[in-house]
């Protein structure tokens, strides 16, 4: 393997730069560094933690153009898209930092004498990310884990590594240790199996497809380390007929086609309560059409291209069978975006049990599926091995409530699609993961509970 690796523009197909790609020798001298920072790092008064937090945020915040520039031209993102991404990192970094003084023990009635309980960090922390939302999904990790009082070492995707390697060297910028928060770009093969082999990285954090979630999994397992995993998805956006279908309609292409449909919680099935199946397909329509595909750098683009030709390949061969019901459009012909990675939003009508039904795209495809009555609307909704997202659209509170409780789904929403807020819990059920991300207690689940006696007599 050369020991550099190519980035392309997905937008233009035009390579940008040429990235490191790590040795196993280089992993281990940077674990070996984390080790020796970590012990200081965690050794800090918790307010010191905070504060190198808050200044880490604050570059962040200071540097939010830079970074969406940077993940337009890497990945393809639109630029609106992209410069939330980079604000929500300052803030996943800014609400962390309250939680090293608050992870608090708990004080245990024990008779002749005193029992506490402390949460201690695991050491280093391995964090592997995908390339379809390279920021945020890593700051998911670091920023909880450092708060913790861990060290990280963080591997983007080879695809998409720009924003993290800018992210490590903003992180010393603005005063984080040196060693705490470091970025060792390379292959999965490589820098991501040796986070998983590597005695010293005590907890893994992997977000990425289902299969090599288990075999990460399966490597954690034999060293006994703890494993967080948010893998694929297969969510269903469920519309009863007496739900308001113009603003279930209206908001079903953003739900799905966002980030080309390269999102984990890409609502990627409509099912529609077979009484208004017709008139939600002629609301679709014109969203669908509506929807702006075209160059990222522009502010009104809603979409831009896959991430590569590769993908693309595999995101068309599950249309070549499809019934297609409309498309809208993308950017075709001789300009400088012709040679990218496009691909219209694309809505197919599927019967149950299709490929294009149960298993996981990741591209702006979506499948429409009409259903008799609310069991069936679950029974179909859970018709998948994954249980990430969902959305369930009726005006009726008792449904609502009863079909929330009946989809197996780790983050669900009712009249609206939301899935992602940093201090609400994230992650997915049965093939979509293991163990929760974000909100409250992350902090926490990068810590070990460690109790302790103190006998008085
Ligand atoms: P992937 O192929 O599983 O890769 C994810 C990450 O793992 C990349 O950094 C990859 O490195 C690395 N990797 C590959 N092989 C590895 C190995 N043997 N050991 C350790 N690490 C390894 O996934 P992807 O194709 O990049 O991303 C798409 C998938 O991610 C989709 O299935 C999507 O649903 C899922 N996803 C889930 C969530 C969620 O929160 N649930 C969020 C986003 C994406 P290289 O690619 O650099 O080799
Ligand atoms: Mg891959």
């Amino acid at each position: 393997m050369s020991d550099t690796f190519t980035l392309i523009n997905p937008a233009t197909a035009q390579p940008i730069g040429e990235v490191a790609r790590a040795s196993v020798d280089q992993v281990d001298a940077a674990v070996a560094r984390a080790v020796v920072a970590q012990r200081a790092w965690a050794g800090l008064p918790p307010v010191a933690r905070a504060d190198a937090l808050r200044s880490f945020a604050r570059a962040v915040e200071g540097h939010v153009e830079e970074l969406a520039q940077l993940e337009v031209r890497n990945s393809g993102h639109p630029i609106g898209s992209a410069r939330w991404e980079a604000s929500h990192v300052a803030q996943v970094l800014n609400f962390y930092a309250g939680a090293p003084e608050r992870l608090s023990g708990q004080q245990i009635p024990v008779a002749g004498g005193l029992d506490v309980t402390f949460h201690e960090p695991y050491g280093v922390v391995g964090v592997i990310v995908p390339w379809n939302f390279p920021m945020t999904i890593a700051s998911w990790g670091f920023a909880p884990a450092l708060a913790a009082g861990n060290a990280v070492v963080l591997k983007p995707a080879e695809l998409t590594p720009l924003t993290a390697i800018r992210l490590g060297e903003l992180a010393l910028e603005a005063g984080l240790p040196d060693g705490v928060f470091q970025v060792v770009t390379g292959s999965g093969s490589v820098v991501g199996q040796r986070f998983v082999s590597h005695p010293d990285v005590r907890k893994v954090v992997f977000t990425g497809s289902t299969s090599v979630g288990t075999d990460v999994a399966a490597g954690c397992a034999r060293e006994l380390k703890p494993v967080t995993l948010e893998l694929g998805g297969k969510s269903a956006n469920i519309v009863f007929a007496d739900a308001d279908l113009e603003k279930a309609a209206a908001s079903a292409p953003g739900a799905v086609f966002d980030n080309a449909g390269q999102d984990c919680c890409a609502r990627s099935r409509i099912l529609v309560e077979r009484s208004a199946y017709d008139r939600f397909l002629e609301l679709l329509e014109p969203a669908v059409k509506a929807w702006r595909v075209g160059d990222p750098a522009h502010e009104a683009t809603d979409m831009g291209p896959l991430i590569s030709a590769s993908h693309r390949s595999t995101v068309q061969g599950f249309l070549e069978s499809a019934d297609v019901a409309f498309r809208g459009s993308a950017p075709a012909g001789d300009g400088p975006l012709g040679e990218g990675f496009w691909l219209p939003p694309t809505v197919v009508l599927a019967e149950r049990g299709d490929r294009l039904a149960r298993e996981e795209v990741f591209g702006p495809v979506v499948a429409v599926l009409p259903f008799d009555d609310e069991a069936d609307a679950i029974r179909l909704a859970n018709d998948t091995i994954y249980g990430l997202a969902g959305s369930i659209w009726t005006e009726n509170l008792g449904r609502a409530v009863r079909v929330a409780r009946g989809v197996k789904s780790g983050v669900l929403s009712v009249n609206s699609h939301s899935s992602v807020r940093y201090w609400t819990p994230f992650g997915g059920m049965k093939a979509s993961g293991l163990g929760r991300e974000l909100g409250p207690d992350a902090a926490e689940h990068f810590t070990e509970t460690k109790n302790v006696f103190f006998a008085t007599e």
